[in-house]
């Protein structure tokens, strides 16, 4: 299978290691917008070859991955133009948004729920997705194919497959991940002037996620800002 990977940070890049491992993977082409991302991917290990751009990427690939971050998925998709028949998946944590405005029947999303509060490929892992669920959200256009594909691509790599609708998922991820991240950020800025002696270890703790990316995590809160009611 010749895949394409779309952003070569912690999640791509650790998808790429991953897979390698397999034996699914026959080529993997990877594109990042950082070049420096995408050599770094590449001298590790965890793609063959660095393309200039999403469709020099997608060019003959069997699954085309898109692993920027929320806001860039949708565009990125779009510009990577897959060949007919290619499999179209992303790894963002928000899915509605990104289901509704992708919804075909090559594309599926998914959404594994392994990470850090490290990011780019430095910090990527060929065990990261080992052992962690990866939700599958079909569309209401997915074909089964795509909607197999994709599941057998994450169990390969270790990941326990369960499949929920976007909408499901994007409140489920709100209260289990999404809005913790916010007490934690919100409590890291409270907690700022303290003098490092007075951090207990309730705070720094409940504060760990606060190291990830703030960019990153601004706009996973903004895409799934519209999912109220369970909170
Ligand atoms: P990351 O380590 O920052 O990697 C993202 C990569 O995408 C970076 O190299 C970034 O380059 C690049 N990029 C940004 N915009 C781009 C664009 N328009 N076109 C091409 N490349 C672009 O982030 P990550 O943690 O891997 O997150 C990637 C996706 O995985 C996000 O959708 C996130 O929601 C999802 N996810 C994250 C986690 C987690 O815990 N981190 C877990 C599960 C899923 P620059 O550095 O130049 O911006």
């Amino acid at each position: 299978m010749n895949i394409a990977i779309l952003g070569t940070g912690l999640i791509g890049a650790s998808l790429g290691l991953a897979l390698r491992r397999t034996g699914l993977a026959t080529t993997i082409v990877g594109f990042d917008r950082s070049r420096a991302h995408a050599d770094r991917a590449r001298r590790i290990g965890a793609i063959d070859r660095v393309a200039r751009s999403p469709a020099a990427a997608a060019r003959g690939a069997d699954v085309v991955v898109i692993a920027v971050p929320v806001f860039a998925i949708v565009k990125t998709a779009r510009a990577a133009r897959p060949a007919r028949g290619a499999i179209v998946t992303d790894v963002g944590s928000v899915k509605a948004p990104i289901v509704a405005a992708l919804d075909a029947p090559n594309f599926v999303g998914a959404h594994p729920l392994a990470g850090s509060d490290h990011s780019g490929p430095d910090a990527a892992s060929a065990t990261l997705f080992r052992g962690r669920t990866c939700v599958v959200t079909r569309g209401a256009k997915t074909s089964a194919r795509a909607g197999r594909a994709v599941s057998r691509l994450w169990s390969s790599v270790g990941a326990r497959v369960v499949h929920a609708g976007a909408e499901t998922h994007d409140r489920l991820m709100a209260l289990s991940s999404h809005v913790p991240h916010l007490v934690a950020f919100g409590l890291a800025l409270q907690a700022q002037p303290l003098a490092r002696a007075w951090v207990a270890p309730s705070l720094r703790e409940m504060t760990r996620v606060a190291g990830s990316d703030p960019a990153l995590w601004r706009e996973i809160l903004l895409a799934n800002r519209a999912v109220p009611e369970m909170l």
